[in-house]
């Protein structure tokens, strides 16, 4: 995942407010700050988030401070139905998958670990993968799933037969390592 992505998860996360780079910075783990830096100013180019003069929500500082712009993460629509997809088991909503994997994320995490999980996805399934909690293949799983989303949703890539091939798949192996788990 670039730092971009998980600038964008982060402010993704906690869409109604706004954060100066110091934050981001300390909050992520990406240094130097000046990368934090570079890095909003193109989303702000590309129009993924508004970068702008404002209060910071985290340390309070009055700096430039940067959103999730209005339509920087819309809803995605309900993908078309195509006949290869009557194939596939599950209604395939790459949406209603990831917020899924976030849920049993929280739930492994809590039986894990006492402080609160990290507030991009991507970082939370990859330290739930380096405890050993969640397998290898299925921590890439996941990760496959929401950087799907993460296209679909930011950079607008169409979701089509192939994405929900790649989709469903992935779903069923973590599906699949769930309920065998559950079942011990
Ligand atoms: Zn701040």
């Amino acid at each position: 995942m670039s730092n971009a992505d998980i600038i964008l998860e982060f402010l993704e996360h906690d869409r109604a407010r706004q954060f100066c780079d110091g934050c981001i910075s300390k909050q992520l783990g990406i240094k130097p700050r000046q990368q934090v830096n570079q890095v909003c100013n193109k989303l702000s180019k590309q129009g993924a988030i508004h970068r702008a003069d404002g209060t910071c929500a985290r340390c309070g500082g009055s700096t430039k401070v940067n959103a999730l712009a209005a339509d920087g993460a819309v809803e995605p629509k309900k993908a078309r139905a195509p006949a290869r997809a009557a194939k596939v088991s599950q209604q395939v909503d790459v949406e209603r998958m990831r917020t899924e994997i976030v849920h049993r994320c929280q739930e492994l995490w809590g039986r894990a670990r006492k402080e609160a999980p990290p507030e991009s996805v991507s970082a939370f399934i990859t330290t739930l993968r380096e405890d050993k909690v969640i397998p290898r293949h299925q921590a890439n799983m996941m990760l496959t799933i929401c950087n799907l989303r993460n296209v679909y949703v930011w950079d607008r890539v169409p979701f089509g037969d192939r994405e929900m091939a790649v989709a469903s798949a992935a779903w069923e192996i973590i599906d699949e390592w769930w309920k065998g788990r559950r079942g011990k």
